[in-house]
């Protein structure tokens, strides 16, 4: 019998949109011959659709939000989610893994994973504790920090201070920090709610719009760097791949660069220094059993110019997944082609869920 994958995608988060393109590609190259794919669409607002595709998601997303409808059939709510995945874990009969093809808030960040360990049902990607810990970038940074990991000096808050003292954050970014700077919420991805900042009435500015996202938010010395980007794949053993590099125009690698700008490009390998691939090859693996994570996770690098000093600038545990981003390039150049990844990917899950009993 076939393997029934659950493939989660959508979702409660402002990646909302990217994830229907890491789905649409996953639905599309996973091995007919092996599995049985049972997608389940997660709108916006967090309804739980099963059974339908990220085409026909859009339309039925679009039908919703212009007719008003609610209490349909087949249109699950929270508590409603629940009792299906436990139905769809029933033994025999339900899935036999799950794949969150989700980004961002409630979906790569613990949320879902708790929810999947409670159903018993084994998926891919990170534990709860490693999504967690690799979407909040000041709790990821703390332990980098503290394990002796490089990283870009920064400060973080609550937004809730921001609101109280925000004179006081101020001087503190100036004193410490310095010009120019990025401002980022703690917990996102696709550069949203990022800016870089070359003075005192920007950085109020771009906190202000940073506190819109999250109730933490980062301030980090800018760096004059080139991006690199390592995929980690694998669970107690995992395995590095090569380098990527990404180029744009702009200032940096924002939503508009990593998604609409032609003339972003990306780069396996890239063009550096054996012994630059080595350290960040071994810092890869390094972040990754740090955090805790498994499955696998995207490390992205800073490496200055001037000085070719190394950075983890962040992990990324649900990485964008299409056949043509960087995790699966990385992974195709090291040997591993996008349908054998999702087939390793699915592995790795039933065998850390057979691990755990
Ligand atoms: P992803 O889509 O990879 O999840 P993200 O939203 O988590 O990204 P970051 O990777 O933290 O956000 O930052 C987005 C981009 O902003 C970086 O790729 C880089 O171009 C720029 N950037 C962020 N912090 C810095 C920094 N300290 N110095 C220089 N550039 C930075
Ligand atoms: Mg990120
Ligand atoms: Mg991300
Ligand atoms: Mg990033």
């Amino acid at each position: 019998r076939k393997l029934r994958v659950g493939l989660l995608f959508g979702g409660n988060s402002s990646e909302h949109d990217i994830s229907l393109l890491s789905a649409a590609s996953v639905i599309r190259h996973l091995d007919a011959e092996k599995y049985d794919v049972f997608p389940i669409g997660i709108t916006r607002e967090g309804v739980w659709l099963p059974g339908i595709k990220p085409v026909e998601f859009i339309a039925a997303e679009d039908h919703m939000h212009s007719s008003q409808t609610s209490g349909q059939k087949n249109f699950e709510t929270f508590p409603e989610a629940l009792t299906l995945s436990i139905k769809l874990s029933t033994p025999g009969e339900g899935l036999d893994v799950v794949f969150p093809v989700l980004h961002g808030q409630n979906g790569e960040d613990g949320t879902v994973q708790g929810l999947l360990e409670l159903a018993d049902l084994p998926y891919v990607g990170c534990g709860i504790m490693g999504s967690a810990l690799g979407m909040d970038k000041e709790k990821a940074r703390l332990i980098f920090r503290s394990l002796g990991l490089p990283v870009v000096n920064s400060l973080s808050y609550r937004s809730s201070i921001w609101k109280i003292s925000p004179e006081r954050i101020l001087d503190a970014v100036e004193e410490r920090l310095g010009y120019p700077n990025f401002v980022k919420p703690a917990s996102l991805g696709s550069s949203i709610g990022v800016s870089k900042v070359y003075d005192r009435g920007g950085l109020r500015r771009a906190i202000q719009n940073a506190v819109e996202y999250d109730h933490k938010f980062l301030v980090e010395q800018a760096i004059n760097c080139r991006e690199l980007e390592c995929s980690v794949l694998g669970n107690d053993e995992p395995m590095v791949s090569a380098v990527g590099e990404v180029f744009y125009t702009g200032e940096f690698y924002d939503y508009y660069a990593k998604y609409q700008d032609e003339r972003s490009h990306t780069v396996v390998p890239a063009s550096i220094s054996p012994a630059l691939v080595e350290e960040m090859r071994f810092l890869a693996i390094q972040a990754f059993q740090a955090l805790d994570l498994s499955g696998m996770a995207r490390v992205d690098f800073f490496l200055e110019r001037e000085t070719e000093k190394i950075f983890i600038n962040e992990v990324n545990t649900l990485p964008s997944l299409t056949n043509q981003c960087m995790y699966s390039k990385l992974c195709e150049y090291s040997g591993l082609p996008y349908t054998h990844l999702l087939d390793r990917l699915i592995e790795l899950a039933l065998e850390r869920h057979a691990h755990r009993h």
